[in-house]
């Protein structure tokens, strides 16, 4: 199958378009979403951050109010009087007040004196709780995160144990686990210590308690999130975790409840519980993939007791994804589109010369010389210049080739005519000398020895000197018969010089014969061959009064079937305005009786009845060249390659 040129152009053109926009949409591709992972990320981790620290701020605002009621007057002196209803009434307000879960107070020994939330119940022993024995020991005020027990939580009243109740609930991809409910307390914590005269008379102490109180997660969600233009207000979520259990979250699952009670995974688990680390990456929520953050809490012994979260929907990345890439997408393609309309635009500037340089050429077939009108500074410029030259060199050539044409047709036509006629005189002239031969001749035999005898004998030699013209005008206008027979042509040259060299005209001229050997076999007639050869022999000697060199050559050649003879002499040649004369019948330069002006025009009708051409070329001081061109009959004469 032939494929031009343009479509194979095209064809590479649209394949490497196509392969750097592949390969620039998959590099590209990988680019952005890394990119825009890690600036999901940073964006999640910057929420996590602020999230901890306003986490901290609740926790350092709950020991700022205890330690403030701590060192109030009205606190000490109720402390100190024997009326404990005094100090109860104002826990009780305070606790009412600042709206904190747990406010209570203990002696120096870590009894209850009386609590905020709980009235009735006073005088049992807190010091295991270690933030109460920790501030007795160490007499300065601590807070941060604790886990509080359902049985303690039930002393400060049942309403405070069950809000810290959470269910478990399963979800795809979270924790294993047999647990079904969560009763204990994530609680910020905050102490001061009860100082009078230098020294600690007991305890005072917060708590709020974490667990389905959704104040703090609520008002994270609106400080991180309020600015970002979210489609739906639950794109980020924040959450508390105690261990592995949501127990304050604004995370929402397919009800749009909040997701208490549902557990984080156990990749997460891993890392922040049980190692202690922050958490980074994708992680499934409930029900679906969110960018996350998890920070572990500790307690004040420094364990990892929960977690606090931060994630916003993969999704909403996704969108952003998704609106880049097609961007870019966008972008390669139309990029992609103008580079192939730019190739084929170039393809087209680059084929268009071709297409003229062949309409040219086929013009040229024809017969008409068109030249190219191409003129660009490149390559192809340079084509085209060489085939305008091509072109003119053509022209020259076939007009030249018309002339030479025209000449030699014109030359066979006038020795054609000329033949006719000549043929016919000498037929008429023919039959009238055989009569005065025979007759002069019957004369001479009866009149030898008398005084008409010389007479007689002039007669009969020009009457013979007539019939041997007679015969040269009818050989060459092909009269005679040829007596053909399969011979080689270095036969006839050898004779013919060898029948000359002995002649006087021949003394001071040197023949130098120069023969292939491999010439084939062709059919001649011997006899006319050998005076076609010392015709040309003769006018050649003729031509060297004073000697020279006479060289006859022969050759083959196997390309063009063509037997090649050549006589060149070192004569004195030919005039140019005598050359188209030279095969004319009685054109002679010789003095009347030497020449007869036949033996070109013979020989010329020789060569033509053996299908061969005979050209002259000469040069006036120099010498003339006489070629003769024999073809060989290719079926008898030349074996074929078998
Ligand atoms: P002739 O020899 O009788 O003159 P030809 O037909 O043989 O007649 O030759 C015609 C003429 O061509 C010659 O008279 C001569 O002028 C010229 N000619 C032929 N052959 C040669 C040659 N080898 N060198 C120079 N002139 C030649
Ligand atoms: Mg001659």
């Amino acid at each position: 199958m032939k494929i031009n040129l343009r479509v194979k152009l095209t064809l590479s053109f649209i394949l490497v378009v196509l392969l750097t926009g592949a390969i620039s949409i998959i590099i590209g591709f990988n680019l952005i979403l890394d990119k825009l992972v890690v600036q999901a990320q940073s964006t999640v981790m910057s929420h996590l951050n602020s999230s901890e620290l306003i986490y901290a701020d609740d926790v350092d605002i709950l020991n700022l109010e205890i330690n403030r009621i701590s060192v109030s007057e009205e606190f000490i002196e109720a402390f100190l009087s024997d009326d404990r209803t005094k100090l109860q009434d104002l826990i009780s307000t305070r606790r009412n007040e600042l709206s904190i879960d747990i406010l209570n107070v203990t002696n120096a020994n870590g009894r209850i004196m009386v609590r905020g939330r709980n009235p009735d119940l006073y005088g049992d022993s807190v010091i295991g709780e270690i933030y109460v024995k920790k501030t007795l020991q160490e007499k300065h005020s601590f807070s941060g995160n604790g886990v509080f027990l359902q049985t303690y939580l039930q002393k400060e009243g049942t309403d405070l144990g069950q809000q810290a109740i959470v269910r478990i609930v399963k979800t795809p991809r979270s924790r294993k686990g047999d647990r079904l409910i969560e009763d204990r307390g994530l609680m910020q914590v905050a102490t001061s210590p009860v100082i009078h005269r230098g020294k600690v008379i007991g305890v005072i102490y917060g708590a709020n308690l974490i667990n389905n109180n959704f104040g703090f997660v609520d008002r994270m969600q609106r400080l991180v999130y309020e600015n970002e233009d979210y489609d739906t207000s639950n794109a980020g979520n924040v959450t508390i975790f105690l261990d592995d259990v949501r127990v304050s979250t604004n995370v929402r699952n397919e009800n749009n409840d909040r997701a208490l009670g549902t557990l984080v995974s156990e990749k997460v688990y891993d890392t922040v519980i049980q190692k202690g680390e922050t958490w980074l990456g994708r992680a499934f929520v409930v029900n679906q993939w969110y960018i996350s953050a998890y920070q572990p809490l500790r307690d004040l012994d420094n364990n990892v007791i929960g977690m606090i979260y931060v994630g916003i929907q993969e999704k909403l990345f996704q969108d952003i994804n998704r609106q880049t890439l097609l961007f870019y997408i966008l972008m390669i393609l139309a990029g992609s589109a103008l580079a192939l309309l730019l190739s084929l635009y170039f393809i087209k500037t680059i084929l268009t010369p071709y297409k003229t340089l062949i309409e040219s050429s086929k013009q040229l077939a024809r017969g008409s010389y068109i030249k190219v009108d191409i003129d660009s500074r490149d390559e192809v410029g340079d084509l085209a210049r060489a085939y305008n030259k091509m072109i003119a060199a053509i022209r020259e050539r076939d007009e030249k080739l018309r002339d030479q044409t025209e000449q030699q047709l014109g030359q066979s036509e006038k020795l054609a005519s000329l033949g006719r006629m000549a043929s016919g005189i000498a037929h008429e002239i023919n039959n009238p000398l055989t009569g005065i031969l025979t007759y002069s001749s019957m004369l001479l035999e009866d009149f030898r020895g008398t005084e008409f005898e010389e007479d007689l004998q002039t007669i009969v030699d020009e009457t013979m000197r007539c019939r041997k013209i007679v015969k040269g005008v009818l050989d060459f206008a092909r009269e005679t018969r040829l007596e053909k027979e399969k011979a080689n042509i270095n036969d006839a040259l050898k004779q013919a010089i060898s029948l000359l060299e002995r002649h006087y005209n021949f003394f001071n001229i040197e023949i130098i014969l120069n023969l292939d050997e491999n010439i084939p076999e062709i059919m001649l007639d011997l006899n006319l061959m050998r005076s076609v050869f010392s015709n040309l022999a003769v006018n050649a000697a003729d031509a060297m009064p004073n000697g020279g060199k006479l060289m006859v050559s022969s050759r083959f050649s196997p390309k063009t079937h063509l037997i090649t003879i050549d006589f060149a002499d070192t004569g004195i040649g030919i005039p140019p305005e005598n050359l188209p004369k030279i095969f004319d019948p009685f054109f002679t330069t010789k003095e009347p009786g030497k020449g007869t002006g036949l033996g070109m025009a013979v020989t010329y009708g020789i060569i033509k009845r053996h299908n061969g051409t005979i050209d002259i070329s000469s040069e006036p001081g120099v010498g003339t060249k006489v070629t003769i061109e024999l073809p060989i009959d290719d079926e008898i004469n030349y074996p074929k390659p078998s």
